[in-house]
């Protein structure tokens, strides 16, 4: 007999490695199949097998694997096919992304709890087989049977008994018991392998009935109308955009088409940013679709992340998941929609550690190479996305109303400069700010502050030589906490007591400079001293009891303002806010990013829709220095579309995304000088190897962290460009300088798309 031979991924940065298939699982071995892999001495890892064939590998020493961690497999066809793009397109390799998919108790099984392990691999299950991701209508089945006919009679008859088993009505989405089929093993394997047929493990799956799911609600005119033309344009796309204005029922939408999706067996993949507090968003979603929802996040215990894995990897479909952008990487079965929820949030993208890959993205590479269908829904789209939309790759779904009596904000735009000339400026709050605040307090409304700076001032400075407090250990000023008199690097952590007299000068007495979250929130006691005001921002956020109850006490009226980051901006659904408040719109603004106005214009306009949620009573003001800044006089008007049209034409100019993809090479090492030559070496010899559109080696905005110098490279990928080419010859040329004798103590990330 022919000897058999696995690749199989490792959860380690390698590519696949060859194994031999002892005889006893050569029947029962597939793509996807789990197996206890020996490497090393006595090292013994979890992999999946991602190919079976008869090429002898080059290796001397050739090691066979001889036992399952799971007779079930671990990993669909279509995940694995997932994988295989992701560790292409992302420049990493199947078993970082195998890393970041698998639970840890499914890893290295030699750590592992053995029996809980135990317990859940041997959970008995029905083996099931549908078709295979290759397969998805009339056209390509009766393709691959042809060829079949002729030259491959075994399999042609493998697949015509399934096509009998499971019924012509049922051939698309529908499965048969493994065991009512008479083919061999090894032919199911082999049409496994080519995406015709699919296993997979069938466990109780909960029954959805749609009448029932959204009986509670009804759709207003322009909703049924959205949903028509989503339906409509997912079938002709795969990909649509859900433009729809805060509070329009986008929410709502998603939990129509989910019914649908789960009402038929299929399975609904929900993904959500790393909010800071996702609780609002998935109790509504619990409510909508009862214990049957699974949630996935980074802060599920090991045991419940396995469970969960398990699960779902067994499941036939029916199964809505919920989670932040690693979801994308579980075992999904009988897939049929991806919502990506508020898909311009650039949490969708993982930047460190590798895989960093974009789970927006590859939910658009899933609708349009596994024909799920997949739709980004956002008040304020990327650019990407929008582009995308606007050039006919994706479908596009406008929704301009907010549901019931709600309507957006009245938005005043309120002149710092010439509020502190007419001396109507306390502190760091103008008349408009303070009259608009007094007015909901009377109302028994609520209020929220957005300062996109946390701590009390964000640097002290002596003002008699303009020495600054900075961070011995990072490229960045120390924020002053007034609590303590203490200085803080938000990046490593570290803190001293802040100086009396001015360390350089001996002369001067530093003072803080800027304002942020805590300085507003003392600021604004000062003014309304029988408000009780709370404050929410990554201070907070570092205990999530204290998170919680602030978000609790605000929910419930209990709080009446409430001063916070970024954090505020999203997601929030509270009724009682009247007010909001933008203290600072020039910080979103000087930012050396080409992607600055258009952040600044999302973070805005979804901070402006916190306001007036349940009736017309809402009002934003955005304090600036620049009130003519086009951006914010766009975002003052909600205008996307002026935004888009205006960013766009820069990006064109300038070659930036969507017109251009960039990939940004980091170097790091704990010495200077060290990086800074490596990255010169580097840099000369992409631009050789690929040309000009490589940058100079260049320290970025934040050049050192906790002692670590960086550099950065970046590549732009034109229009006319072939990326795969391109790619190869970054990877020569990052081989090369991990070979130099020197450099090679440099370390080196690859990201591309960086966010
Ligand atoms: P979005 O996701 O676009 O911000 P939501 O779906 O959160 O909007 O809707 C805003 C508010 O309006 C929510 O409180 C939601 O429950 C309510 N709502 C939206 N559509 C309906 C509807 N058809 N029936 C009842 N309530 C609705
Ligand atoms: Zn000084
Ligand atoms: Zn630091």
């Amino acid at each position: 007999m022919e000897q058999l031979y696995a690749d199989i991924i490792l959860p380690l940065a390698l590519n696949p490695l060859t194994f031999q298939v002892a005889d006893q699982l050569r029947e029962t071995i597939c793509v996807g199949s789990g197996v206890a892999v020996p490497l090393g001495e006595n090292k013994v890892y979890t992999g999946i097998v991602c190919r079976l064939h008869h090429n002898t590998p080059p290796y001397k020493r050739i090691r066979t694997i001889s036992s399952f961690v799971r007779s079930e497999p671990l990993a669909s066809v279509g995940q694995l096919a997932l994988w295989e793009w992701m560790a292409r397109y992302y420049m990493c390799t199947e078993g970082e992304i195998m890393r970041a998919a698998l639970p840890s108790l499914l890893k290295p099984s030699a750590e592992n709890d053995d029996l809980f392990a135990e317990r859940i691999y041997s959970h008995g299950r029905e083996q099931m087989v549908r078709l295979g991701p290759n397969i998805t209508n009339e056209e390509q089945l009766n393709e691959a049977l042809e060829a079949m006919m002729v030259r491959r009679k075994g399999q042609y008859r493998a697949m015509m008994e399934f096509v009998e088993a499971v019924g012509v009505e049922n051939l698309f989405g529908g499965a048969v018991p493994r065991r009512e089929l008479e083919a061999s093993a090894a032919i199911i394997a082999k049409l496994t392998e080519q995406g015709a047929l699919e296993c997979f493990s069938r466990e109780a799956v909960p029954t959805y009935d749609a009448a029932q799911l959204l009986a509670s609600t009804t759709l207003s005119d322009s909703q049924a109308e959205a949903l028509d033309k989503l339906r409509e344009s997912l079938r002709r796309h795969h990909t649509a955009l859900l433009h729809g204005i805060t509070s329009s029922g986008k929410t709502e939408l998603y939990i129509h088409l989910a019914a649908e999706v789960l009402a038929t067996g299929g399975s609904v993949l929900y993904l959500i940013p790393e909010l800071a507090l996702t609780e609002q968003l998935t109790s509504r979603l619990r409510a909508a679709f009862g214990p049957g929802l699974s949630l996935y996040h980074s802060k599920l215990t090991p045991r419940a992340r396995t469970e969960m894995y398990i699960r779902l990897s067994c499941s036939a479909g029916g199964e809505i998941v919920v989670g932040t952008r690693s979801a994308i990487l579980l075992p999904h079965n009988n897939l049929r929609l991806i919502i990506v929820d508020e898909e311009h949030d650039r949490s969708f993208k993982q930047e460190d550690p590798a895989p960093r890959f974009s789970a927006r993205d590859a939910a658009v590479w899933m609708a349009h190479n596994l024909g799920v269908a997949t739709i980004l829904g956002s008040a304020t789209p990327s650019l990407e996305s929008f582009y995308n939309a606007y050039t006919g790759r994706y479908g596009y779904v406008w929704l301009g109303e907010r549901y019931g009596e709600g309507q957006l904000p009245q938005v005043t735009v309120s002149d710092t400069i010439k509020s502190a000339k007419r001396g109507e400026r306390k502190g760091h709050i103008n008349k408009e700010l303070a009259d608009a605040i007094a007015k909901a307090l009377e109302q028994k409304r609520q209020v929220m502050l957005f300062q996109n700076r946390r701590g009390f001032a964000p640097y002290i400075e002596c003002p008699s030589c303009g020495w600054s407090a900075r961070c011995p250990h990072c490229g960045v000023t120390l924020t002053y906490y007034k609590k303590g008199n203490r200085l803080r690097c938000n990046l490593c952590g570290h803190a001293e007591d802040a100086p009396v007299k001015c360390p350089a000068c001996h002369q001067g007495e530093p003072l803080p400079q800027g304002f942020g979250t805590e300085k507003i929130e003392e600021n604004i006691a000062a003014l309304f001293p029988e408000a009780r005001i709370g404050r929410l921002d990554g201070d907070v956020a570092a205990s999530a009891s204290r998170m919680r109850a602030t978000i609790r006490a605000f929910e419930s009226g209990e709080m009446d303002i409430l001063v916070g980051t970024q954090m505020i901006t999203k997601g929030f659904d509270f009724e009682g806010v009247s007010v909001v408040g933008v203290l600072n719109a020039d910080n979103l603004l000087c930012r050396p990013d080409f992607r600055a106005e258009e952040r600044a214009f999302q973070t805005m306009v979804q901070i402006t829709g916190r306001a007036g949620r349940k009736d017309s009573l809402g009002e934003t003001i955005i304090q600036t220095s620049q009130p003519e800044n086009t951006t914010i006089v766009q975002a003052a008007r909600n205008d996307y579309l002026a935004m888009a049209k205006s960013q766009l034409r820069d990006r064109e100019a300038f070659g930036y995304p969507p017109f251009s993809r960039l990939i940004t090479l980091t170097l790091r090492h704990s010495s200077p000088e060290l990086v800074f030559r490596g990255a010169k070496a580097l840099a000369t010899r992409m631009q050789e190897l690929i040309g000009r559109s490589v940058s100079d080696a260049h320290a970025p905005a934040v050049s050192h962290v906790a002692d670590i110098y960086i550099m950065e490279i970046m590549v732009r990928i034109e229009r006319n460009d072939s990326p795969s080419d391109i790619k190869g010859l970054i990877r020569e040329a990052v081989g090369e300088l991990s070979k130099d004798k020197v450099f090679r103590r440099i370390s080196v990330t690859i990201n591309v798309d960086p966010q």
